[in-house]
């Protein structure tokens, strides 16, 4: 589908009517002011729009620009997401309270525990807040 522009015989009135291109020659427009058969009328816009091939090129490349853009915003959420996974205290995938719980399961598995401690330093550094701090005081 595409608009048209049809000019009326007798008034010159210039309607658009929105027709596949293959009625666009043998469509019976009628002039909506005077009733009289309008013609189709050629313009550069048809121009454009015949050869660009569906039609609406401008509201196309509209939505093309704007898919691109939110794919953009898309995958760069999905690459923030990837970059800073929120990891939750686990040992093997199972979920514990916290990283001391992970670690204290690690090593009653035999498995190297050592690697916890970095994140049960951060657990706890994390939790020191200042507030907490005076009433320790
Ligand atoms: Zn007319």
């Amino acid at each position: 589908m595409a608009k048209f522009d049809f000019k009326c015989t007798s008034c010159e009135y210039v309607q658009e009517e929105i027709l596949k291109i293959s009625e666009r020659d043998s469509a019976k427009i009628a002039c909506t002011k005077c009733g009289k058969p309008s013609k189709y009328k050629f313009t550069p816009t048809n121009f454009y729009m015949h050869f660009r091939g569906d039609g609406w090129p401008s509201k196309t490349i509209r939505e093309k620009s704007y898919r691109k853009q939110r794919n953009e915003v898309m995958s760069r959420r999905q690459a923030d997401h990837v970059a800073k996974p929120e990891l939750q205290p686990n040992f093997n995938g199972m979920k514990t309270g916290s990283w001391s719980d992970a670690q204290a399961m690690a090593h009653d598995a035999g498995k190297n525990a050592e690697t916890y401690t970095p994140l049960i330093q951060k657990e706890r550094a994390g939790k020191v807040k200042p507030k907490t701090m005076k009433k320790v005081g």
